[in-house]
């Protein structure tokens, strides 16, 4: 090809090639429009659509409006009103800051623009076409504003025919707008196309009410509230019950500092939350708001800003887990438990009825897939747990903390399922101990193995629990009392918990200063020596130190961890049986107080698959 002489583009060219890279579909578009109104302040957002948003695109805002003599300078290129300064480029608040959408959508399309700001009695009418204004003029509009899309791409073939159907095209505007609905719950959206309306949201500032416009009622009723602040990065939000899991990580939403965000390591710690709470390759439902210092991360990494890089990936991943992992466990959804067990009962009423597993419930195993029990526990639906999300909300808004609501023992409540396997425990046969860390079970439906650690956390877990509320601890009194020397924190925290401590079997004394004698411990430390001891002790109270008061479920989960017997630890088959005894009796048998897994089950049709048996 000759040398052509290098010459700067024409800026309707360069409009129209940029207008690629941020205008991609009616989707996209839609998205900077509403992006645009929400900078502007807007309480109400409506977005209509034509023909999947090939056709006709507006978008109405209540928001501050554009003064008439800086409307033309809204669609020139790199004009914006919300950076001035290099600088702000690391702090940017707002949504749209690149100052390139109005113009890269009037340059592949008709756009039609009316604008007012409050302090102007009249407002603006706009319309440039393929980037050429055609016509401005006073007009009377609400204050606020709209923008109508006609045409999008209509000089621009190749791009039009990359477009999907109506339908495909339609789905990803509605997609657009449910997650900027739940980007902003405070601001009421709607949504119509061809005249329908797809969406609406109250704008009533309740992530909930916005999920279930999204989602409908019945998966918002299935999602619990979780919120946790670490290292100044600060995660809110709800997250589906397993039960909810999808194929995709479709419904798992992200936002960062409200701004809709894609990002694989975010979504990998949200799965990681549910342990093996989720079956095999499923997902959940998760609608999960961080919030961070804006100079932390780069959200300008990628045109279309959906793409973010953190300073510090760990903690970010390390905080939404715990996130994720505190909400399921202050709804007690870990373990399959019935979950209303996890709340007080209102007042004494008539039993709900109590349903038998459904067909498909009863399904519990995903085929080809070693499933964790507590995954299958929870396929069964818990008879009273209708609306335990519900109810543990009620509980915290009641005044509960999750560490305040009692534990299962204060309602038998058990699903039918959750009774067999108490009877599997029971009456299996146990082929020996794996690895000195697992104890290995013959069931009629397959292997079962129990992790010896974890069960008997959870056994020791809720009797330090019942122990601690009656005040029944079994104390060892030692023949030779053990002195211990605290810090001056840890003093403090022993003689306001003094008598909590007690509860729990241990007998302090102050011997001058901050030095203690340790005249009993509980019974289960008996075989533990002084550094042991103190060790426990300065775990108990570090459980306590954060939150300044005492945290019964904590404190007994730290000294079930320290009494438990260890993986390593040889069993006789005597201990083992005793041990799934006293599971089987537990009121959670299927899960240790962090969540983990107890037991899994390795179904016999597995086995038989795997030699290749039919
Ligand atoms: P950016 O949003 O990146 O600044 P845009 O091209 O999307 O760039 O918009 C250019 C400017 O037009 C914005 O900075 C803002 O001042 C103004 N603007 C656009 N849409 C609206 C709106 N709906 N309400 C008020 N002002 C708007
Ligand atoms: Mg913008």
């Amino acid at each position: 090809m000759p040398h052509r002489p290098i010459a700067v583009l024409d800026p309707h060219v360069a409009n129209r090639i940029a207008a690629g890279e941020v205008i991609e579909r009616p989707a996209s578009a839609v998205k900077e429009l509403v992006e645009n109104s929400l900078d502007a302040g807007a309480r109400r957002v409506e977005v209509e659509i034509r023909g999947g948003g090939k056709e006709y695109i507006r978008v109405t805002d209540d928001g501050h409006g554009i003064p008439r003599a800086e409307v033309p300078l809204a669609f020139e290129r790199h004009a914006t009103s919300k950076i001035a300064k290099a600088e702000d480029l690391f702090a940017v608040a707002t949504l749209g800051f690149r100052g390139e959408a109005l113009p890269s959508i009037a340059a592949v399309a008709e756009v039609e623009m009316r604008t007012r700001t409050p302090d102007q009695l009249e407002g603006t009418r706009y319309v440039i076409v393929a980037g050429v204004p055609k016509e401005s003029g006073p007009v009377g509009t609400p204050v606020g504003t709209t923008v109508i899309v006609r045409r999008l791409f209509f000089n621009t073939p190749a791009r039009y025919k990359f477009l999907r159907t109506d339908t495909t095209e339609k789905r990803y505007v509605a997609d657009v707008v449910a997650r900027l609905a739940m980007a902003r719950p405070d601001v009421a959206f709607r949504l119509l196309a061809d005249g329908r309306e797809l969406l609406a949201t109250p704008g009533d500032g309740r992530l909930a009410s916005a999920v279930a416009a999204v989602y409908g009622h019945a998966v918002a009723r299935d999602m619990v509230p979780i919120e946790f602040e670490a290292d100044t990065i600060t995660v809110q939000g709800l997250v589906g019950k397993p039960s909810l899991h999808h194929s995709t990580r479709e419904r798992v939403a992200i936002f960062l500092n409200g701004r809709w965000i894609q990002s694989n390591a975010i979504a990998r710690a949200i799965e990681n939350g549910y342990d093996t709470l989720l079956p095999p390759r499923r997902f959940p439902v998760a609608v999960v708001h961080l919030t961070m210092d804006p100079r932390s991360v780069d959200v300008n990494v990628h045109p279309a800003k959906a793409e973010v890089r953190f300073r510090d990936d760990g903690a970010v991943f390390r905080t939404v887990l715990r996130a994720v992992r505190q909400g399921l466990l202050g709804a007690n959804l870990v373990g399959g438990m019935p979950l209303a067990a996890a709340v007080p009962r209102p007042a004494a009423g008539p039993e709900e009825p109590r349903h038998s597993p459904r067909p498909e419930e009863e399904r519990a195993h995903y085929p080809g897939e070693v499933a964790p029990l507590v995954a299958a526990a929870r396929e069964t639906p818990a008879p009273a747990a209708a609306g335990a999300a519900a109810l543990a909300q009620h509980a915290r808004e009641a005044g509960f903390t999750s560490e305040e609501i009692p534990p299962g023992d204060t309602v038998p409540a058990r699903a039918p399922a959750d009774v067999d396997a108490r009877q599997v425990l029971r009456e299996m046969t146990v082929l020996g101990q794996l690895h000195r860390t697992y104890i290995l079970g013959e069931t009629p439906a397959g292997l079962w193995i129990v992790d010896q650690h974890v069960a008997h956390e959870r056994i020791l877990y809720e009797r330090f629990l019942k122990e601690a509320a009656s005040g029944q601890a079994r104390v060892q009194q030692l023949l030779m009392p053990m002195t211990m020397t605290l810090s001056p924190v840890q003093a403090g925290l022993v003689e306001l918990f003094q008598d909590k401590l007690q509860q729990l079997g241990f007998v302090l004394e102050p011997f001058g200063g901050r030095t203690y004698l340790i005249r009993g411990v509980p019974a289960a430390f008996a075989a533990h020596d002084a550094g042991q001891i103190q060790g426990v002790l300065e775990d108990v109270l570090a459980a306590c130190e954060a939150e300044g008061r005492w945290q019964p479920h904590q404190v007994c989960a730290q000294l079930a961890c320290r009494a438990a017997v260890k993986a390593g630890q040889v069993l006789s088959e005597r201990q083992m049986k005793q041990l799934l005894e006293e599971l089987s009796q537990a009121d959670n048998p299927f899960a240790c107080p962090h969540g983990r897994p107890i037991v899994i089950e390795v179904p016999r049709a597995e086995i038989a698959r795997r030699f290749g048996r039919h």
